[in-house]
């Protein structure tokens, strides 16, 4: 079934790597080279001998690795060769820097998506269209459950759940890295006039965002050691695994929600142990996947991350396009 002629990206024990190039692609382990399509901690490792990412995936990963690591970096378009293999990186609007990455050897073409979103987010560079013969697409929210609204519909919500408790100090819990400037982006948008505290880790990250040029509204850092009390009426954000921390259980007057896509579905928001879900992502949803795969124009199709089982299906019932399964090679 495969018409490749190159079978060039396989899956190994590290993660996807190319041979030819002899390079792994968000590696799970410490590996001579590898290309890195975005600063979030589940696509990058410790230890590598050397880094190759966008500019500002850089400054990210320089902040949580060290400054010290031995990395090069292209801009987005930028076609790079390793061992003959053509490489570059297109903007996949995940996050700031995020990119999928193309590769082409013989004429043929291999696409990783990376981690990617269609919707509008002014904190990164839009989605970009990248034809190709053969897509590696992410397959995080592959179910046609999954339908975002639009992020400033989410935005207004959140608004209005810290504005109809002004004696609660409310706590929002969302992702350090994306989601929290993505947040404060379509927040400073409405018009909500509260104070908007941010903890230090999306502080952080909220300095390197304004590094790449990234305006984003001014907060607070968020001081553990103040009164919390002190921030009633105010907008905090934390990262999730503060979520069961113990600070937290003593706290009274406060309400806590959680920004991501899962809290589209209504059992997980039940279980979840937050008062509240916003249901807002950085992911594709299943139109947005299915929109992709046709636009790559790709007539053959592997998934990673996430469950691909309906979206296997669906291609072959209604499409002509391979959906395959990754060579492995150790
Ligand atoms: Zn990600
Ligand atoms: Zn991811």
């Amino acid at each position: 079934m495969r018409q490749s002629i190159t079978d060039l990206i396989k899956y190994t024990s590290s993660g996807l790597y190319c041979s030819v190039a002899d390079v792994w692609i968000d590696p799970s382990k410490p590996v001579k080279r590898a290309l890195i399509t975005h600063a979030h901690m589940d696509h990058f490792t410790f230890g590598c001998d050397e880094y190759i990412s966008t500019f500002e995936t850089a400054i990210i990963l320089k902040d949580r690795l060290g400054k010290e690591i031995n990395i090069k970096t292209y801009d987005y378009n930028k076609e790079f060769k390793i061992n003959g293999t053509k490489i570059s990186f297109h903007p996949s609007g995940h996050i700031l820097g995020s990119s999928q990455i193309k590769f082409n050897l013989a004429e043929e073409k291999w696409l990783i998506t990376g981690d990617f979103k269609r919707q509008k987010d002014e904190t990164c560079k839009e989605y970009e269209i990248v034809k190709t013969d053969f897509l590696i697409s992410e397959s995080t929210f592959g179910l046609p459950i999954f339908k975002w609204d639009e992020p400033q519909n989410t935005a207004i919500d959140i608004t209005k759940w810290v504005s109809h408790s002004p004696k609660k100090v409310s706590i929002l819990f969302c992702y350090s890295l994306g989601k929290a400037q993505r947040l404060l982006n379509e927040i400073s948008k409405t018009n909500f006039k509260n104070n908007i505290h941010t903890h230090r880790s999306i502080f952080k990250v909220n300095n390197c965002y304004k590094k790449s040029g990234i305006d984003i509204v001014k907060t607070n850092k968020f001081d553990q050691t103040k009164n919390i009390a002190d921030l009633k009426g105010s907008l905090l954000l934390l990262p999730p695994a503060l979520h069961r921390s113990a600070f937290l259980k003593n706290l009274k007057d406060i309400q806590t929600g959680f920004a991501s896509g899962w809290m589209s579905i209504r059992a997980l928001r039940k279980r979840s142990g937050y008062d509240k879900g916003f249901s807002i992502s950085d992911h594709a949803d299943w139109d947005a996947i299915l929109n992709t795969i046709k636009e790559s124009q790709a007539k053959n199709v592997f998934f990673h991350h996430g469950d691909s089982e309906a979206l296997n299906r669906y291609l072959k019932e209604k499409t002509s396009i391979n959906v395959l399964e990754f060579g492995y090679t150790k």
